[in-house]
């Protein structure tokens, strides 16, 4: 599943990203006519706050998916429980937030060298031994305590979707 998000939703397009999905999104020079064309050509699942834009993809006939939430995690809920999917962990951190390039996981060469050419901070080669590069913009990954912070939130998440889905299948 691809997704577009319109220049209201960079957070989460970025989050998207590092959920694993291949997303898009408008940085503002796009107009409203070419984020429907896009979404038409690339079949894209189209994300937006906007109620005309909505309007507008509802009469192309385009997947969709309309934002009511200002909150982070909520519009995170809003996609998954839109469109029905689950946090699938095989596909976490395998996508650049910064370009929606593909992550892979370092060798041991490829990992002193970046550590050689000091591309990797000292002091997160002290707390990690796992490292990932974005192959198309260069942006180097590791566990850190960012990385941390988003795995909980992450977590979160699956919790209160675990907890919406008991509510669905157990009503008292
Ligand atoms: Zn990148």
């Amino acid at each position: 599943m691809k997704f577009l998000c319109d220049q209201m939703l960079g957070t989460l397009a970025r989050w998207l990203r590092l959920l694993g999905y291949d997303t898009l999104f408008s940085k503002g020079e796009t107009s409203d006519e070419e984020l429907l064309e896009l979404a038409k050509k690339e079949k894209r699942v189209l994300i937006t706050r906007d109620k005309l834009m909505s309007h507008f993809a509802r009469k192309e006939g385009l997947r969709l998916v309309k934002i009511n939430s200002s909150n982070l995690e909520e519009q995170l809920f809003e996609v998954m429980e839109e469109l029905k999917i689950e946090l699938d962990r095989d596909l976490f951190l395998t996508r650049c937030s910064l370009c929606n390039g593909r992550i892979r996981k370092l060798s041991e060469e490829e990992k002193e060298k970046a550590y050689n050419q000091k591309l990797i901070p000292e002091g997160a080669h002290l707390s990690t031994n796992e490292f990932w590069l974005c192959e198309r913009c260069g942006k180097y990954y590791w566990v850190g305590s960012h990385w941390k912070k988003i795995e909980e939130k992450i977590k979160e998440l699956e919790e209160r979707t675990h907890e919406k889905t008991k509510r669905i299948s157990n009503p008292k």
